[in-house]
């Protein structure tokens, strides 16, 4: 993914609206990438210093952004572990499943032979 790409994701990955695999990309992205770290930056300064101008509120936007891409990171991080525990529910059923479907058609099969 080129930087022209991930330049037009930045405004959508400010506003949270990005799917999980454009996040993904944008973050891999950045750590490779200082003008697009820039531009992120930049972005972010820009939208989230308006609201603090507006609101008042206190104005650390750097230490911000750095816990923002952290927290994401992390999100990351455990989006891909290895099956959560209502994940390997999931697949149980799925394969239990899968058997009673095989057993049904083995029957059916069987019975028409
Ligand atoms: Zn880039």
């Amino acid at each position: 993914m080129d930087c022209k790409n991930i330049e037009k994701l930045i405004p959508k990955f400010l506003k949270d609206e990005c799917t999980p695999k454009e996040e993904a990309l944008i973050l891999a992205h950045i750590k490779e990438c200082v003008e697009c770290k820039e531009e992120l930056t930049i972005e972010f300064l820009l939208a989230e210093g308006l609201n603090r101008l507006e609101s008042g509120e206190s104005f650390d936007l750097n230490a911000e952004l750095e816990k923002r891409l952290k927290e994401k990171t992390d999100t990351k991080k455990k989006r891909q572990k290895w099956l959560s525990p209502e994940a390997a529910m999931i697949v149980w059923d799925m394969i239990g499943g899968a058997i009673v479907v095989a057993v049904i058609i083995g029957l059916l099969v069987w019975s028409m032979l």
